[in-house]
This record gives structure tokens, C-alpha cells and sequence, in this order.
């Protein structure tokens, strides 16, 4: 059973999350210096890119799931083609060795 104190809290995180749903944070934007279009000035004096995402050239990272567990996963960053490939082999059925768990 919960207590009064308990429910005061769980009051007190809704009323929280309801207040900053209505924050909305403008996100400050320059145009990209090859195609115009705009994109977060952050991303250039935080992060050193030139180019917007769509005129960068830098290679495309994906992630892979190397270790599942219900509490959280760890995952290998690799080049976004291996990811797909790794990822697709990994969906077809029967693919590891628990089976019998669900979903899997
Ligand atoms: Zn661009």
C-alpha cells in the first residue's frame, strides 16, 4: 500500500513533468556553409562539423547489440554497412541460442 508521503511525491513528479512538457528550447540555427540549409550552431562550435548533416561526408556509424539483458544492453559502435549486415543476420529465426525465451 502506498503511503501518504509516497503519493505526495508521485503528485509532486506529475505536476513536474506536466510544468516542463510546455518548455520548448529553440534551438539556435546557422545556415550550413555548403548547401544554405539550416543547422544547429551547436553543431559546429561543439562539435567542429563545417557542413550540415546531409552535405557531411563523414562515414555513417551504426550500432549492434552484443549483449541483451532485460536491465539494459551493450552495443559495439561499427560502420553503418556492417551494422545493417550484422543486424539483418541477426533478425532471420533461430539466430542464437535462446529460442525459447520470448521474442527472441
Ligand atoms: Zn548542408
Amino acid at each position: 500500500m502506498k503511503t501518504k508521503r509516497r503519493l505526495e511525491e508521485e503528485k509532486l513528479i506529475m505536476e513536474e513533468r506536466k510544468r516542463m512538457s510546455k518548455v520548448k528550447v529553440k534551438l539556435e540555427m546557422m545556415p550550413c556553409v555548403k548547401c544554405g540549409n539550416d543547422m544547429p550552431v551547436l553543431r559546429k562550435v561543439k562539435y567542429g562539423y563545417n557542413f550540415c548533416v546531409n552535405c557531411s561526408t563523414t562515414e555513417k556509424m551504426g550500432g549492434v547489440a552484443i549483449a541483451n539483458h532485460k536491465t539494459g544492453n551493450e552495443i559495439q559502435i561499427v560502420p553503418m554497412d556492417v551494422a545493417n549486415n550484422i543486424n539483418r543476420l541477426a533478425a532471420r529465426s533461430g539466430y542464437g541460442v535462446c529460442k525459447g525465451m520470448k521474442h527472441n
